[in-house]
C-alpha cells in the first residue's frame, strides 16, 4: 500500500466530494463518533469520513480509493468490540460509513425473507418484521445501534443462536462492492442454490477485509404464539449445564434462550443500574431461560412450569422466578443485557469471548478462575454469556485498588495466555462471536493452523490484491 502524497490526497478528496457531495465527505470538526470505538480503546484518525447513500456511490468511492491506493475501513454502527471498525492513527485511511444506507428494500412474507441495506439498524429491522407478524431472529444487546452490515461482517451471534444460529445461518444472500469497485449481487432469497463456491459465506465474518456489504437478504420466521421467560438460581455451573440438558430434552426447539450470569456480573448491574428489579436473591450462578411456543399461552406455560418444577426437584436449581407479563420478561432480559454496559461503567477490563463444548465449561471455569487467582490475587471475574451455545464472555477485572486501565495495559498479554491456553487445552475457540479485528490478530497468527492461515491469505490476495480493505485487521 502506498502512502498517498499530499497532492494525491487532495485529488482523492476532490474526487470524493464530486461523487458524494461535499456534505458527505467529512474532514473537520469532531469525528470521534466514527474514529473512537465503543470500548474507548482505539482512537484513530481518518483522512476523511465518507457517507455514501447508495450502492453505486459505495462502488464509486472504492474505485476512487483504489486509483489512489488509499485504504478503506468500512463501518456500520461502530459497536464492534475488537477494534476492527475504526481507522488507524495514520490519518491516511478513508472511513466509509454505511449509516446512510438504511432502506428496507423488500419484505416477502410468503418467502419468509427480508432484504435491507447494510446500514439498517438491527432493531428497526426487527420492528419491521414484527409489524408483519414475523420474527427476525437475531438479537444482541447492541441492537439499538449495530447495523445489518456490521452483524454480517462480524457474523454476530447474540441471544438467539441456540435456536436460530449466528448471522451466517440467517443470511440467504448479499450485495457486495468488491475491491475492483464492482457490484456482486446475490439477493435472490433462495434456500437452495448449489452453483459453485459459496461466495456469501466468504464475506460473512470477513470483518470488512474482503468487500463492502451493501445489502443482504435475511431469513424470517413466524412469530411464536407464546414466549415465557424465567430466571433460575444455580449453586454451580455444572447444575446450569444439567438444567440446559433437561430444558433441551423437554422443550426441544422451543428453547430459544439460555444465558448464564455469575454473581459478580449481576453485582455490577445492581451497582450501576440500581433501579432495575432483581427478582431473585444473589446466587453463584443465575440462568435466564426463554421458551417460545407455537401453541397457545396456557399449554406453553404449563410445559415451562413443569420443566422448572422438575429442575427444582432434581436440585439443579435452588430458586426461580417466571415473568408474568411482557414487561417483566423485558426486565429480566434487561438485567442480562445491562452487563456489558455495567462493565463499561466500572472501567476497562480484559475481555474474552470464548467458546467450548458445553460439557467442558464447568471444568474450564473452575481451572481458569483458580489459575488467575493464584497469579493475580483478588482479581474479579465478570463471567456471563450464551451458555446454550457454549459461549462465555469471560472478562477479567482488576483486583480492587488496582487501576483498571493500568491493569489492562500491563497484564493483558499474561492474562490472555492463561485463559487461551486453558481454552485450547479443551478444544475451544479464542474468538466465538466478536471476531478478530485488531485485538486478536496476533492471537490468530499464533493459534490458527499454518494451513488455515495460508488459505486465508490466498483468499485475501485473490479478492483484494491491493490490500485496500481494512488493512491490519484479521490477517
Ligand atoms: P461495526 O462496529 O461498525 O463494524 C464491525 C466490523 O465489521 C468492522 O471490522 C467493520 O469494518 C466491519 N463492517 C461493518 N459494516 C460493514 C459492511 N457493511 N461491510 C463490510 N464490513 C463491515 N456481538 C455478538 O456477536 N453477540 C453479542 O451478543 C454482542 N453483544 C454486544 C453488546 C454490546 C453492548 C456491544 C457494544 C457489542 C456487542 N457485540 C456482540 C459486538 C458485535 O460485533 C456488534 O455489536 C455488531 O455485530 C457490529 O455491528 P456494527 O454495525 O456496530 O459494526
Ligand atoms: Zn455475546
Amino acid at each position: 500500500m502506498n502512502t498517498p502524497g499530499q497532492g494525491s490526497t487532495l485529488t482523492l478528496l476532490a474526487d470524493l466530494r464530486q461523487t458524494l457531495g461535499a456534505a458527505q465527505v467529512l474532514t473537520e470538526g469532531d469525528l470521534s463518533a466514527w474514529e473512537l470505538d465503543w470500548r474507548r480503546r482505539w482512537r484513530g484518525r481518518a483522512l476523511a469520513v465518507v457517507r455514501p447513500g447508495s450502492t453505486e456511490e459505495v462502488a464509486a468511492v472504492v474505485r476512487a480509493c483504489a486509483a489512489h491506493g488509499t485504504a478503506i475501513v468500512p463501518q456500520g454502527g461502530n459497536t464492534g468490540l475488537v477494534g476492527g471498525g475504526v481507522p488507524d492513527a495514520s490519518g491516511t485511511q478513508i472511513l466509509l460509513s454505511l449509516q446512510r444506507m438504511h432502506r428496507l428494500r423488500a419484505l416477502d412474507a410468503a418467502n419468509l425473507t427480508l432484504t435491507a441495506e447494510a446500514g439498517c439498524v438491527l432493531q428497526t429491522l426487527q420492528v419491521a418484521a414484527h409489524s408483519q407478524g414475523l420474527l427476525l431472529p437475531l438479537s444482541l444487546a447492541a441492537e439499538g445501534s449495530c447495523t445489518l452490515g456490521g452483524n454480517l461482517a462480524t457474523n454476530a451471534g447474540g441471544t438467539q443462536v441456540l435456536r436460530w444460529g449466528n448471522a451466517r445461518e440467517l443470511c440467504l444472500g448479499l450485495e457486495v462492492v468488491t475491491a475492483r469497485g464492482e457490484v456482486w449481487q446475490s439477493l435472490s432469497g433462495l434456500r437452495k442454490d448449489n452453483t459453485g463456491y459459496d461466495l456469501r459465506d466468504l464475506f460473512v465474518g470477513s470483518e470488512g477485509t474482503l468487500g463492502i456489504i451493501t445489502a443482504a437478504t435475511m431469513k424470517l420466521a413466524p412469530l411464536p404464539a407464546a414466549v415465557s421467560t424465567a430466571l433460575a438460581s444455580c449453586a454451580s455451573l455444572a447444575d446450569a449445564v444439567a438444567l440446559l440438558q433437561r430444558a433441551r430434552g423437554r422443550l426441544g426447539s422451543g428453547l430459544t434462550g439460555f444465558e448464564v450470569m455469575n454473581a459478580f456480573s449481576l453485582e455490577l448491574v445492581a451497582r450501576h443500574f440500581p433501579t432495575l428489579p432483581r427478582p431473585l436473591p444473589a446466587a453463584p450462578w443465575t440462568v435466564l431461560l426463554e421458551h417460545s411456543d407455537t401453541e397457545g399461552e396456557a399449554p406453553a406455560r404449563a410445559r415451562f412450569e413443569s420443566l422448572l418444577g422438575a429442575a427444582l426437584e432434581a436440585g439443579e436449581i435452588t430458586d426461580c422466578a417466571i415473568a408474568e407479563s411482557l414487561a417483566q420478561s423485558r426486565a429480566l432480559w434487561q438485567l442480562r443485557e445491562s452487563i456489558p454496559l455495567a462493565q463499561a461503567e466500572e472501567g476497562q477490563n480484559i475481555k474474552h469471548d470464548i467458546s467450548l463444548p458445553v460439557s467442558a465449561i464447568p471444568d474450564f471455569v473452575a481451572h481458569t478462575d483458580a489459575a488467575l487467582q493464584r497469579q493475580w490475587p483478588g482479581v474479579r471475574l465478570v463471567d456471563f454469556g450464551h451458555l446454550g451455545d457454549g459461549n462465555l464472555h469471560y472478562n477479567v477485572q482488576a483486583p480492587p485498588g488496582i487501576e483498571a486501565a493500568a491493569f489492562l495495559a500491563e497484564q493483558e498479554e499474561a492474562v490472555n495466555a492463561v485463559v487461551f491456553d486453558a481454552v485450547a487445552a479443551r478444544g475451544g475457540s479464542f474468538s466465538a462471536e466478536h471476531g478478530i479485528g485488531a485485538l486478536k490478530r496476533d492471537e490468530l497468527a499464533r493459534r490458527k493452523s499454518p494451513v488455515a492461515l495460508a488459505m486465508m491469505r490466498a483468499i485475501k490476495a485473490a479478492l483484494d490484491p491491493q490490500g485496500l480493505f481494512n488493512p491490519g485487521r484479521v490477517l
